[in-house]
């Protein structure tokens, strides 16, 4: 698969940041082929990281995420989940590498900047879950 989810996390679109690392993700053959700015509910929320839900940060996970709008994308490029993780950098910006999107940008390890998925499989379940098909133009 050539496609991957990303989100542009609260602490991003409240520093307004959109375009910042969409300039990234563009500098590094992704092409943004579907975006939407939207207010995650409560439920959106938890059913999106529901792979969470017994981890003690999850509450607070939820009540970030929800606290600002965020950008959801559709990626595509080649090898895009893998390439996109990378320009990502590591969860905790403290062990992300120099020129990555959580280097530049993230606050710490929950206030992170950015989502995307960690495999093919997920990726097309977190796609399937914000955008219709008839929403991803290409
Ligand atoms: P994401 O799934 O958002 O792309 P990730 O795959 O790098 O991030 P996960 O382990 O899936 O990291 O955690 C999901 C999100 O939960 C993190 O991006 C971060 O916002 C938050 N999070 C993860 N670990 C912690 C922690 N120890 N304390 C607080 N928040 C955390
Ligand atoms: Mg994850």
């Amino acid at each position: 698969m050539n496609k991957t989810f990303s989100i542009i996390k609260p602490d991003a679109t409240k520093r307004n940041l959109t375009g910042a690392i969409n300039n990234i993700i563009e500098e590094n053959n992704l092409r943004i082929i579907a975006q939407k700015r939207i207010k995650l509910t409560k439920s959106q929320a938890k059913g999106f990281y529901v792979i969470h839900k017994e981890k003690p940060f999850f509450g607070d996970l939820i009540d970030y995420m929800t606290s600002e709008p965020v950008v959801v994308q559709v990626l595509e490029g080649d090898n895009a989940v893998k390439n996109y993780r990378e320009v990502m950098g590591a969860t905790n910006p403290e062990n992300a590498d120099d020129g990555t999107i959580r280097k530049k940008f993230a606050l710490n390890i929950q206030e992170n900047s950015v989502h995307g998925s960690d495999s093919d499989e997920n990726a097309k379940i977190e796609i399937k879950y914000f955008f219709r098909d008839e929403e991803i133009v290409g």
